[in-house]
């Protein structure tokens, strides 16, 4: 039932990509270097100039919503999610709502190198599971709702590095800041409905075993400042809450593929972000495929790439594979 034997016959997206960001992306082939060598590595004197290719931002994308962001000597994952176990999720029969959660740090190690921040944006099993180990590995600070912590809590995350938002906050670091916005799940099916929904506010609940037991928790989006210049709005699932984004014009857009429950959630996004120069397609890939392969489109990015540029001819395309990074 899970053969994996129609396994990159396709690599689809080579039809659709190769030809909008292969050139300034690069495979990021020091994924396995460890942990202790990071620091000596990541450049120390960043050059926020401002133009194409000099930002001193990479962005590495790591499989559905796992992003590193770095830049100086900071490291920002979003939604880190690498074990990546099979689920069902993108095949006829859908997702299988008893596939217990796994943690596989095998699946982990080689790319995740040390981290400062985690952005949580929602709490779905492929955001949120590997975020425990992640945590207590790196001792990065975690940001997330009341319900993400909670739940976290319950898988044994370290609750003193938990930082609990709900949007609206303005949050000033070490050379960058950080806004959290609320935003929405993506909706769907004929009643457009969210899938696992609700919250888990108050007391920590029972440790969470299954997929279905990782709840939606609200939904965030966060948009990184780094050196006052370069603006990063990352967004996890194809919603967006208009009137919370409005007027942010960020330099680059992580969006999510999807959205077809949504009015005109492409062409509304770009017009209210004042058409980025940069959008990057987020949960395109379908992830009962692993991450150390190209990553197999489960139908939702050429439509995104179509809706982008029909809604913002002159934004960037950046189509990365899987571990490809790219310097803005
Ligand atoms: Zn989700």
């Amino acid at each position: 039932m899970t053969s994996n034997d129609r396994r990159f016959p396709l690599t689809r997206r080579r039809l659709l990509g190769a030809s909008t960001a292969v050139a300034t992306a690069t495979i990021a082939a020091e994924v396995a270097r460890p942990t202790s060598a990071v620091a000596a590595t990541v450049s120390a004197t960043p050059s926020w100039q401002g133009a194409p290719g000099s930002s001193g931002v990479h962005l590495r994308w790591l499989g559905n919503n796992a992003w590193e962001i770095t830049f100086g000597t900071t490291t920002i994952l979003i939604d880190p999610w690498l074990t990546r176990f099979k689920t069902g999720t993108y095949t006829p029969e859908g997702i299988r709502d008893d596939t217990p959660l796994t943690v596989d740090p095998t699946k982990i190690d080689p790319y995740i190198r040390g981290a400062n921040l985690i952005l949580v944006c929602h709490g779905h099993y492929d955001h949120m599971t590997d975020v425990p180990y992640i945590a207590a590995r790196t001792g990065a600070t975690v940001l997330g709702t009341e319900s993400h912590h909670n739940m976290l809590r319950a898988l044994g995350a370290p609750a003193s590095q938990f930082c609990t938002v709900r949007g609206g906050e303005y949050l000033q670091y070490d050379g960058f800041t950080v806004e959290v916005f609320r935003s929405l799940h993506s909706m769907t099916g004929a009643s457009k409905q969210v899938p696992y929904p609700g919250t888990r506010p108050g007391t920590v609940p029972p440790r969470p075993t299954t997929v279905a037991d990782l709840v939606e928790g609200d939904t965030l989006a966060y948009q990184i400042t780094i050196g006052e210049r370069f603006r990063i709005l990352a967004l996890s699932t194809a919603n967006f809450v208009e009137r919370e984004l409005s007027g942010l014009r960020p330099d680059l857009a992580i969006v999510a593929a999807g959205g077809g429950t949504v009015h005109d959630y492409v062409g509304r996004l770009m017009g209210t972000l004042d058409h980025p120069t940069w959008v990057l397609p987020t949960h395109w890939d379908d992830f009962d495929y692993p991450l150390n392969q190209p990553a197999v489109d489960w139908g939702g990015l050429q439509p995104l790439q179509q809706a982008v540029k029909a809604a913002s001819p002159k934004t960037t395309f950046v189509n990365l594979d899987h571990l490809e990074m790219f310097t803005p």
